[in-house]
């Protein structure tokens, strides 16, 4: 069955942190006249039958005829209203993945998005777009930057059909520069060899490995220093505290953390935020002010507090309103971590440029999966 297989297969790379970590990354089947997508808020990881939304494609492609309004914000608004309406049944309550534009184009049965952290190491670097020419030639397509949703699938389509009017060819893979990789095949079997052959590709450029050996949750004034920062981050924050062999690299100073200090793509940003905190320590003052006063000014110059604080020669705090989003901020930073190692070998890091990242900070789409997110599952 294929709804069967749609589940097996997104759970293949949604339980692998590799690939997907906890809502990120999502998945379809589609026929002549249906499409299966995974809902809003969902994750790959666990999901079931019941994760995904069933949508009426023709009443999808009449969006592409639809004249938008120019402002993002409005279109993006009146977009989640289509989707919504453009659901086969429209009794539940779930909204489709903000992506299931794109995944309606791509002309497979079955389509698998992720965010592999050594795609990511390439797609968030300097050298970005002339790494896949040089790796996986032109068969492979590559969507500059771009706004997820809307913009997102206007892209691609747009690289999609240029690169079938030229070659005749349908591309089965899409890098996208700050975010992941759509891969599209009409079987499972099919998706998994796509992906084993770009990750073995990329396994064999890599010249150094990231080092999270020697983990630990306690160091030096570790239990202090999270005691200070739940203080500034209000009495129902969660603090925890991770220490290894990256994490120590990372902290010894504001210039070894530069490779990690903003966001490679949107969902770093949701879940890690898009600024983390680093403070240096001087041990003639007192620890307690230094915290509070850089907590203080970081609230002042970004206007929302940090989910990443990084503190000189101790390591990494993610805080959060739960334990478990103080844990997936870790996981995400974690994560930029290994995009980090893997982009020295392409030039190194390229972040999310700042007007994308006010752009995420205000999405009404992301901000309700945020929600849905927050509430726990
Ligand atoms: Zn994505």
């Amino acid at each position: 069955m294929s709804l069967e297989k749609l589940v097996d297969i997104s759970r293949y790379y949604g339980s692998n942190p590799d690939y997907v970590i906890a809502g990120g990354g999502n998945t379809s089947f589609k026929d002549e006249s249906t499409l299966l997508v995974k809902g809003s808020g969902t994750n790959l990881g666990e999901i079931g039958p019941e994760g995904f939304v069933t949508m009426d494609r023709k009443k999808l492609n009449r969006i592409w005829n639809k004249q938008y309004p120019a402002d993002e914000d409005t279109r993006e608004a009146e977009l989640v209203l289509d989707m919504m309406a453009a659901r086969a049944d429209t009794e539940g309550s779930r909204r489709p993945s903000v992506e299931t534009l794109l995944h309606n184009i791509l002309p497979f049965a079955y389509v698998v998005h992720t965010h592999p952290s050594l795609v990511n190491g390439f797609a968030c670097s300097q050298k970005g777009e002339a790494a896949a020419k040089e790796l996986f030639g032109d068969e492979y397509l590559w969507t500059p930057s771009i706004n997820p949703g809307y913009s997102l699938s206007m892209a691609a389509k747009a690289v999609f059909d240029q690169h079938l009017a030229r070659t005749g060819k349908t591309a089965e893979v899409i890098f996208l520069q700050n975010h992941g990789i759509f891969v599209g095949s009409d079987s499972i079997e099919g998706i998994k060899a796509l992906y084993e052959k770009i990750i073995a590709v990329l396994e064999k450029k890599i010249t150094r490995r990231p080092d999270f050996s020697g983990k630990t949750g306690v160091y030096k004034d570790s239990e202090e220093i999270a005691r200070r920062l739940t203080a500034c981050a209000g009495q129902n924050a969660r603090v925890i505290f991770e220490r290894n062999g990256e994490f120590i690299r990372f902290t010894r100073s504001l210039a070894d953390f530069y490779p990690v200090s903003s966001a490679f793509s949107p969902d770093h940003m949701i879940y890690s935020g898009s600024d983390p905190l680093f403070i240096e320590i001087k041990d003639t003052q007192p620890l307690a002010d230094q915290i509070r006063n850089a907590w203080k000014q970081h609230l002042d110059a970004i206007g929302i507090p940090p989910k990443i604080v990084a503190v000189q020669d101790r390591g990494i705090f993610g805080i959060g309103t739960s334990e478990r989003n103080a844990a997936l901020a870790l996981a995400l930073f974690t994560d930029s971590a290994k995009i980090a190692v893997y982009a020295e070998i392409f030039g190194g890091v390229r972040f999310m440029t700042r007007d994308k990242i006010d752009f995420i900070n205000n999405w009404e789409v992301e901000k309700y999966r945020a929600q849905v997110n927050e509430g726990g599952r």
